[in-house]
């Protein structure tokens, strides 16, 4: 099983039927490899990031345009496909992992399963948070940081300065290290912050932000299994201070409305 730790906010994979995991392809283990002094412009950020969605969307199942996860995607996502001076453009991959992801391109990735336990004002403020790791440069240095663990650079020559031209193959390795590349504490909550604010200034719900994460933390907390799901595995310790972190600005703003115990649910929300 593959973990990923993208942004993310997620973390986790459930089982359920009929449902793929994401595919990286044949991508080979990565490698460190040094290229020090490599110029590594906005770019070349851009093109890579292209390449490395491009491969994913070929290789992992995409919702079609009438999909019911495209749908409910469209309808959340499609008025803020200029967000904040950034052309957004999203898909759904039909796994089973938790995630969602965002590329310096401008891609955003939201994974069926995520769909499937968060109710649309969780959503909304998973893609704020993915919108804002874009805004700040963060998919940026991630995808700097996968282009130079991957092998692929290895056949590009050690001196040189520029971004090689990437094989298919290549171009697979680097999004898994993309993939597995993961964000700093720092840039986590400067993109929940973001997200913070675009609930806001959406007039959207902020608790959402709050029960999303709260619904993060039920599902790395090992333990009781879920009617439904089955937790596969757990990583984001963080969840629930981040949840608080939000608690305390919404009540500062005056927009905490208590939300009650959060739980998982036990059947796939659509709205
Ligand atoms: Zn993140």
């Amino acid at each position: 099983m593959k973990k990923i730790t993208f942004c993310l906010i997620f973390i986790g994979a459930m089982h359920s039927m009929n449902a793929q995991k994401i595919n990286l392809g044949k991508a080979a283990n990565v490698v460190a490899n040094g290229a020090k002094g490599l110029t590594f412009s906005n770019e070349d950020a851009v093109k890579l990031s292209k390449e490395s969605v491009d491969y994913m969307d070929k290789n992992n199942p995409v919702a079609g345009p009438k999909d019911p996860y495209t749908i409910r995607l469209n309808k959340l996502f499609s008025k803020h496909k200029s967000q904040d001076g950034l052309n957004l453009n999203y898909k759904v991959y039909k796994v089973k992992d938790i995630n969602a992801f965002a590329c310096a391109d401008g891609s955003v990735r939201v994974f069926s399963s995520l769909m499937d336990i968060m109710t649309d004002d969780e959503l909304l403020a998973v893609i704020g948070h993915e919108i804002g790791h874009v805004k700040n440069q963060d998919t940026k240095d991630a995808m700097k940081t996968a282009y130079l663990k991957t092998a692929a650079l290895e056949a590009a020559s050690s001196a040189s300065s520029a971004v090689a031209n990437l094989s298919e193959s290549q171009v697979g390795k680097m999004a898994n290290a993309f993939l597995d590349a993961s964000h700093s504490k720092k840039q986590e909550s400067e993109a929940d912050i973001y997200s913070y604010d675009f609930m806001k200034a959406n007039k959207y719900n902020v608790v959402g932000a709050y029960t999303a994460f709260k619904k993060l933390a039920l599902l790395s907390e090992g333990g009781t299994a879920q009617t439904g799901f089955q937790k596969m595995f757990n990583s984001h310790p963080d969840s629930n201070k981040r949840a608080e972190a939000i608690k305390k600005r919404a009540e500062k703003d005056g927009l905490w409305k208590d939300p009650g115990t959060v739980s998982l649910p036990t059947t796939k929300l659509t709205k």
